[in-house]
């Protein structure tokens, strides 16, 4: 076969300022990280609390591989169902306020395989635009009509509900707090259209999960909405520091979704260290509320220097602050200049966001200290100063 394909699309790639390359971590998962063999200040990790190297969660991996061995070696439904596993979903459920939980081995399969079992053909989905491309397959995959509202826009997911037809389910997607823009969604409103006609209210934690009051409980605990969204999923590898993904809901949930979901039965389950570490995680997350203050105090300091720089943020007031820039050469221009000053903050460029918002999405730690924070807007000042981005500063 002619595999001449390969080269022209990695040719393009390049063409367009699209092409991706992995960087290469050294050590720790750490406020300071050892990038392709040099130390930089680390902006763009999604280990918000600072868990994924935190000494609780690495003795419960040691201690639950002496106690368990490694591999789980089959999937849930045949003989990889550990009392782990158990444990965890118990935990999760307690913190979350839901009847049960359920884990899933990645936030991708937990959406991919989730929202297929919920619709399928003849019924509704309202995604909202700026949605994660987990939910974005997971649309796919279900074989439902997809119809896209403007981000947090009301108006026309209210439209949408009314003109949609009266068969057919109808399920309202959207992350609670936005991936790469950092902002949330209007939940409160959201599940007051779904309640008015009749929709199901799926909400993706993954970015809230941990950092949102209560315990770190995330945004629809905080809202005190629970009971009226079906679905909270959210995952285990951002501010909760380990690996693996959870949906919170019914218990009535909890079976459907462990006889339907595909991604749930087809795959070997999460090994025992991955399960301890993610229960050592909620412990010490309803344990220490001292961590969250932490990164809201980093994320205010972090906020009010890049404004006063004359950098904009979005609608940003979270832990995820999306500087834009708009075109994708520019911003992986500025993304390298600051690696090259020992700053690291990410590049996001299309397909991850829409074409002409490629922005730095540079995300804050518990684990930043005051002189780190200070230390990167002082490089922001040069390179903005170099690379005119900001009017008059
Ligand atoms: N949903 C959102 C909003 C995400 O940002 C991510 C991960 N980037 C996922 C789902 C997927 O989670 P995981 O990394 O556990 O696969």
């Amino acid at each position: 076969m002619n595999a001449a394909f390969i080269q022209d699309e990695l040719k393009a790639l390049h063409n367009a300022s699209l092409y991706r390359r992995l960087r290469s971590v050294a050590g720790e998962q750490d406020a300071v990280l050892t990038v392709d063999g040099r130390q930089v200040l680390n902006f763009c990790s999604n280990n918000y609390l600072g868990f994924a190297n935190h000494p609780a969660l690495r003795e419960a991996a040691k201690q639950a591989i002496d106690r368990y061995g490694c591999g789980s070696g089959a999937s849930r439904l045949i003989s990889g169902n550990m009392t782990l596993h158990e444990e965890l979903e118990s935990k999760i459920a307690e913190l979350k306020g839901t009847e049960a939980a359920l884990v899933f081995n990645s936030g991708f399969q937990a959406n991919t395989g989730v929202i297929p079992v919920l619709v399928g053909e003849g019924d509704l989905i309202l995604s909202d635009a700026l949605n994660h491309a987990s939910i974005i397959d997971g649309c796919r995959l279900s074989r439902a009509k997809v119809a896209v509202y403007g981000h947090g826009d009301l108006d026309e997911l209210e439209q949408r509900l009314r003109n949609a037809l009266p068969k057919g389910r109808k399920l309202i997607v959207t992350e609670s707090l936005f991936s790469m823009d950092g902002d949330e969604a209007p939940l409160t409103d959201i599940v007051g259209l779904a309640e008015q006609y009749d929709a199901m209210v799926m909400v993706d934690e993954a970015h809230a999960t941990g950092v949102y009051e209560p315990d770190g409980a995330g945004i629809v605990a905080k809202l005190g909405l629970g009971e009226h969204v079906l679905v909270q999923m959210g995952t285990l590898g951002k501010a909760l520091g380990g690996f693996g993904a959870y949906v919170a809901g019914s218990k009535g949930l909890r079976e459907l979704l462990i006889n339907r979901c595909r991604s749930f039965i087809f795959t070997t389950s999460l090994p025992p260290a991955v399960m301890a570490m993610g229960i050592a995680a909620i412990d010490l997350v309803r344990r220490q509320p001292e961590r969250r203050q932490e990164l809201w105090n980093n994320c205010e300091r972090l906020r009010k220097g890049l404004s006063e720089l004359g950098y904009s943020l979005g609608n940003s007031h979270s832990q995820i602050l999306p500087l834009m820039i708009g075109d994708a050469t520019q911003c992986m221009k500025l993304s390298q200049d600051l690696l090259e000053r020992g700053v690291f903050a990410q590049g996001i460029r299309p397909p991850t966001v829409p074409a002409g918002t490629s922005r730095l999405r540079i995300t804050l730690m518990a684990t930043h200290s005051c002189e780190h924070i200070d230390k990167a807007l002082q490089v922001f000042k040069e390179v903005a100063q170099e690379l005119r981005l900001v009017d008059g500063k």
